[in-house]
């Protein structure tokens, strides 16, 4: 969002590193050779002028001979309207373009000012193998470069070449190295420089160097220190003038502090209202925003509304403040900006990524579609990369991905923002598999995510909600690679992503490798994941040390407790942890929590003690509620409360397949076979029919899915004489089929025959013949497993000497040496 203090920073005398074009004008106009030729670059000027670039290029490519003027007014024409490759084709094929360093320069700082400072120094390099010797423009400029890409290596490199090339004392380069080394967090080095200018070259700290001390200052956090600059300044006798003083205010709402902000703005309001700066347009922006970055466009507003400029940059900065509020200023927010429309002040990019940024975060599609058809007419949707990277951004937030991607289809050369943008959307709207596919598409583009800490925790999340763990391993070398693993927020996403990926020992290697480095989420990623794999007794114990280190637990990390505590039959403790979360912890016990507590009970058998629980009112008697006391009463056989759950299910949920299948499982076990056909007539009548099974595997790149009796799997036949094999080897060893879980009615035979074709035996029967020994068969199904291929798992683990992951819709089942991590409880 520093987009206004971007564009002021460019209206401002530190950062003009290229000299203004009417220094073009003048100089060249008088040497042009004829008069044809100066009468045809003055038309061309008045074309560019009036943005109509199409036709200035017509004439252009029409003049018979074109003169430097000509070259470099089309340039900067198009650098003007961001058409900056095409600006740069141009001055490639200039025949003046190594007269001067000026040209060189100018095409430099335009690639700064629309943020690629990369192409900036390319340029810089090319320069000194072809071009001209640097001077104090060019070194000047890849400075700032070097500042706006942080790059400290080369910046030093450049200083170096400063002193060789004799330009080490010119005070346009120490501005600018000032100003490189503030930014890139060396402001010692900054300070050296500027007291080691001798007191006889005392003029040499002039405002520029002033004011770039002081943002540096600023800009390192560093508020008392830019507060006694701006003082000894003034008693140095260099008094704050207009261009100082809109500096100083931008760098001071930059600091964090915001008390220090407002106490150091309201002594520099006092000032500017004193000296009479108050009527500069430069500086009335600058104030509108300052208090608008520092957290009060209430203020904002009204030193806008009495000065009363026609200036779009003042209003940007607004607009920005009521924004960057969130949902306090939204209503302000849309106001200032239909005010600003009316009042027909020139838009610019800014207002608009401005704009598009606030809808797409308020989520309000049309409002976004308003703007989208405003930013076309004002010629906007084209070659201004903010505007279309807040195009794209706006529609993914809103959950139109289809306009996100037309949108991006329009973008030349999508940037970092762009595909950041995309994925986001993508991921948020729960598109995980298609957030991935872009991920890759961006990584074959050549694209560096270098720092980008947000996208690197979003792909990991979808490497985790779909469980893709060969990705997830690889997403993870890259994040270790460019060092963002450091960042909390991608450290939680990679602890989450191996445990959903079943692979919890590892999740814990990056637990241990934070140190000190964790938060909540940390602890409560670790302890669900614990609880998920299967192995309750870890999450307990990690849970005790959170709270020896002082952490507190939230909502979730009691979710994973809980879970973790039926799971591993800790039925006292988990009694204990329930009670402690409002009266210790202040949370209330939600849906997940009471579940949680009915399966702890229901496993341990103690389902009188659960149906009190609800009755009693502890917990609500919602659906969650219902389905654990019901999968509970499976696993114990007690029809009667079965019955009950299940007919409070029906009522709540009635189009959930579920409670129908485990209640027609519950009468068969006990042989109630009428009542069996009672509850699948009941099913039929509803039209409910049972979600499909479907499991899937992860083998490299590929992903193999598999849905009972399919026969598409290209390896179709191998994997079937597989199964047949595998159910033949683990019934010499003592399997039994299992027929309650057949839900079709085909006779015993047909119920048979579709069991033993269930979509994860397929899987395994594919995972036998694919996956190398040392290997676990990783299998994902979308619901619960069935009791039959749990049990068959089982065997198949003994027989074959072979791990078998297996995640289904509740947990992990790890099954090794004819046990399951779960101990037949999920
Ligand atoms: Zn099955
Ligand atoms: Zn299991």
């Amino acid at each position: 969002m520093n987009v206004v203090a971007m564009k002021r920073q460019q209206q401002l005398p530190i950062f003009r590193l290229c000299l203004p074009m009417q220094f073009f004008y003048a100089h060249y106009v008088h040497y042009s050779h004829t008069s044809q030729i100066l009468t045809t670059n003055l038309n061309l000027k008045s074309l560019c002028q009036t943005n109509r670039i199409e036709n200035a290029r017509v004439l252009f490519d029409q003049m018979p001979t074109k003169d430097e003027y000509s070259w470099n007014t089309l340039i900067t024409a198009y650098v003007r309207s961001g058409r900056l490759s095409e600006s740069l084709h141009l001055f490639n094929n200039s025949p003046h373009r190594d007269s001067t360093t000026i040209s060189w320069s100018f095409i430099m700082s335009a690639h700064i000012r629309y943020g690629r400072g990369d192409e900036a120094l390319q340029l810089f390099l090319r320069m000194r193998r072809e071009g001209p010797k640097p001077d104090m423009y060019t070194l000047g400029a890849s400075l700032r470069a070097c500042a706006v890409c942080c790059y400290s290596e080369t910046g030093r490199q450049v200083h170096a070449l400063a002193f060789k090339t004799l330009f080490g004392d010119d005070g346009f380069v120490i501005a600018g190295l000032i100003d490189f080394y503030s930014k890139c967090r060396c402001i010692n080095e900054a300070v050296t420089l500027f007291s080691d200018i001798p007191d006889s070259e005392h003029r040499k700290r002039n405002h520029v160097l002033w004011a770039a001390m002081i943002i540096g200052h600023a800009q390192n956090g560093n508020a008392i220190g830019a507060l006694t600059l701006f003082k000894t300044m003034k008693a140095n006798d260099v008094l704050p003038n207009q261009f100082i003083l809109p500096t100083v205010l931008t760098a001071f709402s930059s600091v964090e502090h915001l008390t220090m902000v407002r106490g150091f703005g309201a002594q520099v309001h006092a000032y500017i209202v004193r000296s009479g700066y108050y009527k500069n347009n430069f500086v009335q922006c600058a104030l509108v925003d300052m208090y608008a970055k520092s957290g009060d466009p209430i203020t904002g507003g009204k030193v806008l509304q009495i000065t009363d400029t026609e200036d779009v940059v003042g209003w940007n900065s607004l607009l920005i403040g009521y924004v960057k509020s969130g949902r306090e200023h939204e209503e302000e927010a849309w106001s200032l900006f239909t005010k600003m429309h009316c009042k027909g002040l020139e838009l610019d990019e800014y207002t608009y990524s401005t704009v598009l940024s606030h809808v797409g975060s308020i989520g309000h599609v049309e409002k976004g579609r308003v703007i989208h058809g405003l930013v076309t007419k004002a010629g906007y949707d084209k070659n201004y990369r903010h505007v279309s990277n807040a195009m794209v951004d706006m529609y993914a937030k809103v959950g139109r991905l289809d306009s996100a991607f037309q949108a991006s289809d329009e973008i030349r050369h999508m940037d970092v923002v762009g595909w950041t943008s995309l994925i986001a959307g993508c991921a948020r709207h729960l598109s995980h598999e298609k957030a991935l596919k872009i991920f890759r598409e961006m990584m074959r583009s050549q694209i560096g995510i270098e720092n980008d800490e947000f996208l690197a925790a979003t792909v990991l999340s979808s490497c985790a909600a779909i469980a893709v763990l060969y990705l997830g391993r690889q997403i993870h070398a890259i994040i270790i690679h460019i060092g963002v693993l450091s960042f909390v927020t991608v450290a939680n996403s990679a602890v989450t992503m191996y445990a959903k990926c079943g692979c919890v020992d590892d999740s814990r290697r990056i637990f241990d490798s934070m140190e000190n480095n964790k938060d909540a989420i940390t602890w409560t990623a670790l302890i669900v994941g614990y609880a998920q794999n299967g192995r309750g007794n870890e999450s307990v114990e990690i849970y005790r040390t959170m709270l020896q280190t002082g952490h507190r637990p939230d909502y979730i990390t009691f979710i994973g407790l809980l879970f973790a505590c039926s799971h591993a039959g800790l039925v006292e403790e988990g009694k204990v942890y329930f009670s402690t979360m409002e009266s210790v912890h202040n949370i209330k016990p939600g849906a997940e929590h009471c579940g949680s507590m009915i399966d702890l009970l229901g496993r341990a058998g103690r389902i009188q003690e659960a149906v009190h629980m609800i009755e009693s009112g502890v917990t609500p008697p919602d659906a969650t509620v219902w389905k654990s006391l019901l999968a509970a009463c499976r696993v114990h056989r007690e029809v009667e409360i079965a019955e009950k759950a299940a007919e409070n299910l029906f009522e709540l949920e009635p189009n959930d397949a579920v409670p129908y299948v485990l209640m027609s499982n519950i009468y068969s076990t006990a042989g109630k076979w009428s009542e069996v056909g009672r509850v699948r007539k009941l099913m039929r009548s509803r039209g409910i029919s049972k979600e499909l099974g479907c499991s899937w595997m992860e083998m490299g790149k590929e992903v193999h899915v598999f849905r009972a009796e399919d026969r598409i799997h290209p390896r179709t036949a191998e994997v079937y004489s597989k199964v047949e094999e595998m159910m033949e080897r683990i019934t010499e060893a003592g399997y039994v089929v299992d027929n309650d879980w057949a839900t079709h009615e085909k006779g015993r035979e047909g119920r048979e025959r579709s069991l033993k074709y269930h979509s994860e035996k397929l899987a395994v029967g594919f995972g036998l013949i694919s996956v190398s020994k040392e290997e676990a068969i990783r299998v994902f199904k979308n619901l619960r497993v069935c009791g039959d291929c749990h049990n068959a798992m089982k065997f198949v683990t003994k027989v074959y000497e072979r791990r078998i992951v297996l995640r289904d819709s509740n947990c992990f089942h790890h099954f090794n040496d004819g046990v399951c991590s779960c101990r037949d409880y999920w």
